[in-house]
């Protein structure tokens, strides 16, 4: 059944040359709250970002083989669009960690002034900075992950210019660097919430140097498929309340591929994936970065709180996963 179910879906997806959504839906686990509470116990989010990928490079198996091979075995994938015209990189991190659009407007926007879904989280589940990571090549993504410290593990570069031993962009590290640092940390402990924030990819495509993006991306797939045996060496009943979402701050232009904004058609185009035992399946539409936050708190068994403007859980990711009302509530407003 499940088979030509399967098979149908893929020779309509192909048939229509449309995207993705490569399972087909799949029954709900029990809705009750005895499951809802185990998610808040146990459950396990790792979020993956790429810094502006060209979105058709993503949806395409060739160039992304570990992470079609995985969703076609557990998971979906499908077009989403930023939240913001604006289409950058910080604005974007925002959107994804407030679930909402906030005032940013560049990079060189002021700190996200809303609770964030990690801060959430370690309220909502009382998790301690241990529990909640965050490891990334972009030294200003600090500028989104938390509305004040001391909640979240920060791993990120200095801020600052080019050196000799880094990357040839300025606040950075290479991936390589960020990934490394993750897998030490993953081995002590596996945090609760993990966001790997990938950047090469963005940096490569605007020195307009092809042969480095394109490297940049297999990386990044190999780094998605190491995650994923990371995830599939926890014990069981681990594994099996932990999922991966992959998705982007920003795409890119279609007529110049080296830039991305306001002004660059395609910039918009980004996606989202998800991985693991709890994902639902089926067909999603419309999508956008602010469905992120609010997918990820049910992942927990959190009911995402009501945020102006604010983005929702998404049916395809999470299905009827049963959710329990945030115990208090909190200044949730997007700082507009
Ligand atoms: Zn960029």
């Amino acid at each position: 059944m499940r088979t030509w179910g399967f098979l149908a879906v893929l020779a309509l997806t192909a048939g229509l040359g449309a995207v993705l959504q490569l399972v087909p839906p799949r029954p709900s686990p029990p809705g009750d709250v005895g499951f809802a509470q185990r998610l808040q116990r146990s459950a396990r989010v790792v979020l993956i970002t790429l810094d502006g990928p060209v979105r058709g490079d993503v949806l395409d198996a060739e160039k992304f083989p570990s992470l079609h091979a995985a969703v076609e075995a557990e998971g979906v994938l499908f077009p989403a669009v930023t939240a913001s015209v604006l289409a950058g990189s910080l604005v974007g991190y925002q959107a994804l960690y407030a679930g909402a659009l906030t005032s940013c407007r560049s990079n060189e926007c002021p700190r996200i002034g809303v609770e964030t879904v990690a801060e959430g989280l370690a309220r909502e589940l009382k998790l301690t900075p241990d529990d909640l990571a965050v490891f990334t090549s972009w030294a200003l993504l600090e500028q989104a992950v938390s509305s004040a410290d001391g909640h979240v593990q920060i791993d990120a570069p200095d801020a600052g210019p080019i050196t000799d031993e880094g990357p040839p962009w300025r606040n950075a590290r290479l991936d390589d660097d960020t990934f490394t640092r993750a897998r030490e940390a993953w081995k002590t402990h596996p945090p609760r919430f993990l966001h790997l924030a990938f950047l090469d990819t963005d940096e490569w495509a605007h020195l307009g140097d092809r042969a480095n993006y394109e490297k940049a991306l297999l990386q990044t797939d190999a780094r998605i498929a190491e995650v994923l045996a990371w995830v599939q060496a926890l014990p069981p009943d681990e594994a099996a309340l932990t999922t991966v979402i992959i998705t982007a701050d920003h795409g890119r232009s279609r007529r110049d591929w080296t830039r991305h904004g306001f002004f660059q058609r395609g910039s918009r185009d980004v996606f989202i994936a998800a991985i693991g035992p709890l994902v639902h399946g089926g067909e999603q539409r419309r999508a956008d970065q602010t469905d992120v936050r609010p997918t990820i708190e049910r992942l927990f068994g959190v009911c995402p709180g009501s945020l102006r403007g604010g983005g929702r859980a998404l049916p395809a990711i999470v299905g009827e996963l049963p959710c329990l009302p945030q115990s208090s509530s909190s200044p949730r407003a997007p700082s507009q």
